[in-house]
């Protein structure tokens, strides 16, 4: 794990650096990709991709990326698949798996897209991934970014809000910025991402419902959170507020999905739970501060097979392996398929 001591300030560095660059170029009125209206930006295009490519250099000095080159090339191949069929597929993509146990994803301006090994642990589908990965790429092709500078607001790198205060996994520097961006960005860029990465999910043939179950698996972080700290006597970490209603209820959410429904896709890409386990299997799986370790996929064939039995042969209990498993609260293995537990 990285210490994230020093990470606040040289993040704050990154982000002075990249206002000052921002500042320093003209004003440009240049044509939203999403809207196709002129936007008022101070960034162009070349500006922003250049923007872009020097913040992840420091991201890169900064943060650890996961050394796994075949889980590095899956992550990027589902979010090539996606970005070639965005708003903006005339910018080169770049998508980093970092070895960083919270659960996150975010974007800079300009195509660079991170996902953290925290979040990977707890998504359940190729789907899921591609929902993941889909929402960032809308964030850069609405300019979210770009646009954010131009507001002038102090958030230079769109760090996301899936970030989560959770025992299982923080990373400080990360939490600071996505929390700069909930009060920059708010419900209203968040939701025209989920649209988006919706939108660009149909079109390569992906289930638009896989954004949902995202959100899903977001959730259920925050209620396992609620039924660890009343085991525990304490009080629920604070959250970011913004699943505050579960999405089967979030209405707004249901819209985008269901327009997204409507688009007509390259074909039918099933969500792939079995492809997806096993290329996270043997991933670093924070349990608590200092303490690691590791996904490890089987197949349920034992009959009667339950996640108590499960955690006999786990070093984490039957509730949290059924959070890794999309199952929190209730639920047990379907007989014949994949299966997560940590050893
Ligand atoms: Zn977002």
């Amino acid at each position: 794990m990285i210490t994230t001591e020093k990470k606040p300030n040289q993040f704050k560095k990154l982000l002075t650096l990249v206002i000052t660059t921002a500042a320093l170029s003209l004003a440009a009125c240049s044509t939203n990709p999403v809207t196709g209206k002129k936007d008022f930006s101070l960034i162009s295009k070349d500006q922003e991709v250049a923007m872009g490519a020097q913040a992840h250099k420091s991201i890169l000095k900064q943060s650890k990326v996961y050394k796994n080159p075949r889980l590095q090339a899956y992550v990027n191949r589902i979010g090539q698949s996606l970005a070639k069929h965005s708003h903006r597929n005339n910018i080169r993509y770049t998508f980093t798996v970092l070895d960083d146990p919270s659960v996150n994803a975010f974007a800079l301006p300009g195509g660079y897209v991170y996902i953290t090994s925290g979040i990977l642990a707890y998504l359940n589908s190729e789907g899921e991934l591609a929902g993941v990965l889909g929402h960032e790429i809308g964030h850069v092709t609405a300019r979210h970014g770009a646009r954010q500078q131009s507001a002038g607001i102090a958030s230079a790198i769109l760090v996301d809000l899936i970030s989560k205060k959770t025992s299982a996994g923080n990373s400080k520097a990360l939490n600071q910025l996505s929390t700069a961006l909930i009060r920059g960005y708010g419900r209203e860029h968040e939701l025209q991402a989920d649209r988006l990465g919706a939108e660009y999910l149909a079109r390569v043939g992906y289930s638009p419902e896989n954004m949902i179950n995202v959100v899903r698996v977001l959730k259920a972080q925050e209620e396992f959170d609620k039924y660890q700290a009343r085991k525990e006597g304490r009080q629920p970490r604070a959250y970011h507020g913004v699943f505050s209603t579960h999405p089967d209820n979030d209405t707004r959410l249901k819209e985008v999905i269901r327009a997204a429904n409507k688009i007509k896709s390259a074909g039918s890409k099933p969500a792939n739970h079995d492809a997806y386990l096993k290329q996270i299997n043997g991933l670093k799986y924070r349990i608590s501060k200092n303490r690691y370790g590791k996904i490890v996929v089987g197949r349920a064939t034992t009959p009667g097979l339950t996640y108590a039995k499960l955690a006999l042969r786990s070093i984490v209990g039957e509730q949290r392996l059924r959070l890794l498993n999309g199952m929190f609260p209730k639920g047990e293995p379907v007989q014949g398929r994949l299966v997560k537990i940590v050893q």
